[in-house]
């Protein structure tokens, strides 16, 4: 019998971290979580530890190590602390898939370190390719490692793209809208974090929760789109399709376009990611096609969601602007779950953010380290 692949979670303690736990547990014949990693959520990762019997784990927060290795003192697991273990974790020869599960731009580093070990990426940190998007898809060719999407828009693509030859015309890239893709400018001022905590097609992680009501969210997805599937900013159209059946499209140079539909569930990307090129049978919903009354494509509304043009902007200066973008969001989100900024100060506290920083055009990785230390200082000055 084939042996089974051994995967690392990087961030199992999140959302689409226990969603791949699910997807491991519904084909347990075929896939083990050998590696699994939270930052602070230290009792969820010691029940996930026992449940899935990990090889390793890491708490990346080091004032939690003792807590956990204390509790799994009984089982033959390994735990780890650090940020530095999160890198040699992923390089470990048993480990098959890694699937980049945390959030931010702390993804940036595993996933390197992934890459130079030549590991299969299953790629939901998409951060990761907001910032250094040129030089990580160079390394993973260099490196022969492969980075297939989780994110379930570049999934939809990734599959549009499945037994095509030719080049790409445009990638339709749907989005939600979010919740408050109705509202007035002056209704957008009132939007408490509560309000915007409430997604209504998917249940995410706060942070990216907050970049789809701001719409940086989509706006990153474009960035991690160019460097995906080599397209460039003007050849991507984001289209919003607030029911999120259609995950996106991609049309070809005769005009054919070919999207992949489905019920929003982040299971079907997370567990495609790991067994390309092959489906796997699944309990999931099914689409009920006599229910789809209407599916419905807008514009978006860039006056309205800033953010969104900004990540325009970033991607088309280029160098380390999207690292100063991504640095500036990670600052203002933040602020804004914790009270300390309004909804539409933080495309503005971005933009100036844009405006002071040094910009390099073209940045090695160190770099890309003192590009996000400096813009996150000026965002949270700016706040201040
Ligand atoms: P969550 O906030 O739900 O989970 C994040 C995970 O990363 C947790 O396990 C968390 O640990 C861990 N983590 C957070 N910060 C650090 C850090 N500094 N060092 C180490 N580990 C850390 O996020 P999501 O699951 O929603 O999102 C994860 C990634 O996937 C993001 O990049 C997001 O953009 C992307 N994505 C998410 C989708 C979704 O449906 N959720 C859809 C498409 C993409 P702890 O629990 O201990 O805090």
């Amino acid at each position: 019998m084939k042996d089974k692949k051994k995967i690392a979670i990087l961030g199992s303690t999140g959302s689409i971290g226990t969603q791949a736990l699910e997807v491991i547990e519904e084909h347990s014949d075929l896939y083990e979580a050998y590696v699994l990693t939270a930052n602070r959520q230290a009792d969820l990762l010691i029940q996930q530890a026992r449940k899935f019997q990990p090889a390793q784990v890491v708490i990346a927060d080091e004032s939690r190590y003792a807590y956990v290795k204390e509790a799994l003192d009984d089982l033959p697991i390994q735990v780890y602390t650090g940020v530095d273990a999160l890198c040699q974790i992923v390089q470990n020869d048993e480990v098959d898939i890694v699937l980049t599960a945390l959030v931010g731009f702390a993804g940036l580093r595993p996933t390197v370190a992934a890459i130079q070990s030549h590991k299969m990426i299953a790629l939901a940190n998409k951060e990761t390719l907001v910032v250094a998007g040129e030089l990580v898809t160079r390394m993973a060719m260099e490196n022969h490692s492969a980075i297939l999407p989780v994110d379930s828009e570049h999934s939809a693509i990734f599959q549009s793209l499945m037994g095509e030859q030719s080049e790409i015309e445009k990638i339709i890239l749907t989005a939600s809208g979010g919740p408050f893709r109705k509202y007035t400018l002056d209704e957008l001022r009132t939007v408490t974090p509560e309000m915007a905590l409430q997604h209504p097609n998917w249940d995410m992680g706060a942070k990216i929760t907050i970049d789809s009501a701001t719409m940086m969210n989509k706006g990153f997805e474009v960035i991690e789109a160019k460097w995906l599937f080599g397209v460039d900013a003007d050849r991507i159209q984001v289209v919003v399709h607030p029911q999120s059946v259609v995950h996106s499209a991609v049309q070809f140079r005769d005009g054919a376009v070919k999207a992949q539909l489905g019920v929003p569930d982040m299971r079907v990307p997370i567990q495609l990611a790991f067994s390309y090129p092959y489906r796997l049978a699944s309990s999931f919903d099914r689409l009920d096609w006599y229910k789809m009354h209407d599916l419905t494509f807008e514009e978006p509304d860039l006056g309205k969601f800033r953010c969104l043009a900004l990540a325009f902007e970033a991607l088309r200066q280029g160098g380390t602007m999207p690292c100063v973008v991504n640095a500036a969001n990670e600052v203002v989100n933040l602020a804004f779950r914790q009270g300390q900024c309004g909804f539409m100060q933080m495309p503005e506290i971005i933009e100036r953010t844009m405006q002071k920083a040094t910009f390099i055009k073209q940045p090695t990785l160190d770099d890309y380290f003192l590009c996000d230390a400096q813009a996150r200082h000026i965002a949270q000055e700016l706040i201040n």
